[in-house]
């Protein structure tokens, strides 16, 4: 898979658009101007890859828009080295952009499709994530604790299972709500048993589902 000059002057515009929208993380936009988005998206969809809208992927779901990846990565802090657990792979370009930002990716995704997919198109680029399929309810304890949680798929609550995989001083990432649109929540651990709430706009993602899919 190849990136192109074309596809590279579509990042530039977009990243420029991204600041206009509030983004000035310069590690966050510099990992969009970087990672070639296109290749996450069937090839047919050049044209769409770099406009600032979610796009339909495999299996029902979507690649996240990417105002919304920054904002969430954004959200996150993250430092080189830092474990970060996604939950919700999809195409894979959310774990990209944080392994292009140094960060040790753990990644679930309960369909196997995409799971198969995102491994691939990740490797050929050559970015290094640890992939699962499975339930991201249940998170990875046995990777954990994490530094930073990311959920990119919409829930009613907060899984508790994953608030205990954060370290003191983790962050995590959560859009909150019914279907029709969440709000973009972080919770922090600051001690064994307490955690603190910050809400951060209104966005709407596909949502977080039990179970696996094998297919
Ligand atoms: N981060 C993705 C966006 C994915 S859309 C990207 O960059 O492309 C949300 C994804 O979450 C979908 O692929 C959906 O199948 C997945 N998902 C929903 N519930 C899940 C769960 N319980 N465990 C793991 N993945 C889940």
């Amino acid at each position: 898979m190849t990136d192109s000059f074309e596809a590279k002057g579509k990042r530039k515009k977009l990243v420029a658009e991204l600041r206009q929208k509030g983004i000035s993380d310069e590690e966050v936009l510099r990992a969009i101007d970087t990672v070639p988005r296109h290749l996450f998206m069937d090839p047919a969809f050049l044209v769409h890859a770099y406009v600032d809208k979610a796009f339909p992927i495999t299996s029902g779901q979507t690649i996240s828009q990417p105002y919304t990846v920054a904002v969430q990565t954004c959200l996150l802090r993250v430092n080189k080295r830092d474990k970060i657990l996604e939950i919700g792979t999809g195409s894979g370009y959310q774990a990209a952009i944080l392994a292009e930002m140094g960060a040790k990716v753990y990644t679930i995704e309960r369909f196997r499709e995409l799971f198969i997919k995102a491994q691939r198109t990740l490797t050929s680029l050559g970015y290094t994530a640890d992939f699962f399929y499975g339930d991201g309810y249940e998170g990875k304890p046995q990777y954990g604790p994490f530094d930073g949680i990311i959920i990119t798929a919409a829930a009613q609550e907060v899984p508790q299972t994953l608030l205990q995989q954060l370290k003191i001083g983790g962050r995590l990432i959560i859009p909150l709500g019914n279907s029709g649109s969440q709000v973009m929540t972080v919770v922090e651990r600051t001690g064994p048993n307490s955690f603190e709430y910050s809400s951060h706009g209104s966005f709407v993602f596909v949502p977080m589902l039990k179970g696996t899919v094998n297919g």
